[in-house]
C-alpha cells in the first residue's frame, strides 16, 4: 500500500505554460511544511490560481517538480492523490440536488453523522437548519438558490468531509458582504488546523491567521512574511 500523506509540499524549479507563448511561472520554488497555512495574495492575473491548480494537480508543471513528502506527485495515483486533497475553487460548483447530496459528493460513503460534522466544522450547520427543509433543501441549478457565501460554505464542507491532509481555498473574487466574510473566516479558523493549507484571499481578515503570507507578482514571490511583518 501507499503510506498516508503527511502534507509536506515542495515546488522545485517549477515552470508552467498554459500554452506555448509565455510562461506563467518560471523556476518557482516553494517549500511548505506539513500543517502550515500559506496565504497567497497579489493582483489579478499574478498567478495565484495557477499555483494552487498545480498544487491540486489539475495541471502539471511544464518543467520542474512538485513533491509531496519528498515524492514527485506525478508518481502518485491521481485518484488517490485527489482523495487526500480538499479544495474550494474560485467559482465553486454545486449541482442541482440537495445540500446533503452536495456535501456527500466529497465522500460518497459518508454517513449522516459525518455530513453534519463537516457542516458544523465549517459553520454551515446553522444556516442549513434555518432552511425550511434543512439538509434536504434543494440548492437549485448551479446552487442558484443559495447566496455566494452559502455556496462557498457548502463546497467547503464537501472539501473537508474526507478529512484531507492538504487543503486549498481559492476565495471568490466577487465582492462578499461582511456577514459572508465572517462565516468564511470562522470556517477557516476551525477547519484548517492540522492541515497543510493554501489560501488565496482578497481580504486581510482571511489571511491574518496564516503562518506565511506570500505576495505574488508575475508568477513569483516578491515579498514574504506574516501578518505582523507585512
Ligand atoms: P485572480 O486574482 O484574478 O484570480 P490569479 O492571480 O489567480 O488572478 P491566474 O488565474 O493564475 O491569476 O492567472 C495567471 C495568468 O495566467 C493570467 O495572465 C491569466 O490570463 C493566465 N491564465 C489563467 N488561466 C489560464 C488558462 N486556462 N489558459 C490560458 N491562460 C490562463
Ligand atoms: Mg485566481
Amino acid at each position: 500500500g501507499i503510506s498516508p500523506i503527511k502534507g509536506n509540499m515542495e515546488f522545485q524549479n517549477v515552470s508552467f505554460y498554459y500554452n506555448a507563448e509565455e510562461p506563467i511561472l518560471q523556476n518557482f520554488n516553494l517549500k511548505v511544511k506539513a500543517g502550515e497555512t500559506i496565504a497567497l495574495v497579489g493582483e489579478t492575473g499574478s498567478g495565484k490560481s495557477t499555483i494552487v491548480n498545480l498544487a491540486c494537480r489539475f495541471y502539471e508543471p511544464t518543467s520542474g517538480k512538485i513533491l509531496i513528502d519528498g515524492v514527485d506527485y506525478k508518481d502518485m495515483p491521481l485518484l488517490w492523490l485527489h482523495s487526500n486533497l480538499g479544495y474550494v475553487l474560485q467559482n465553486p460548483h454545486l449541482f442541482s440536488g440537495t445540500i446533503r447530496e452536495n456535501i456527500q459528493y466529497g465522500k460518497l460513503d459518508a454517513s449522516e453523522v459525518e455530513i453534519v460534522r463537516a457542516a458544523k466544522l465549517v459553520n454551515a450547520h446553522e444556516f442549513i437548519m434555518k432552511l425550511e427543509n434543512g439538509y434536504d433543501s434543494e440548492v437549485g441549478e448551479g446552487g442558484g438558490l443559495l447566496s455566494t457565501g452559502e455556496k462557498q460554505l457548502i463546497s467547503f464542507a464537501r472539501a473537508i468531509i474526507a478529512d484531507p491532509k492538504i487543503f486549498i481555498l481559492d476565495e471568490a473574487t466577487s465582492s462578499i458582504d461582511t456577514e459572508t466574510e465572517q462565516m468564511i473566516q470562522k470556517a477557516i479558523d476551525k477547519a484548517l488546523s492540522g492541515r497543510t493549507s493554501f489560501i488565496i484571499a482578497h481580504r486581510l481578515s482571511t489571511i491574518r491567521s496564516a503562518d506565511r503570507i506570500l505576495v505574488i507578482k508575475d508568477g513569483a514571490v516578491i515579498e514574504e512574511g506574516n501578518h505582523h511583518q507585512l
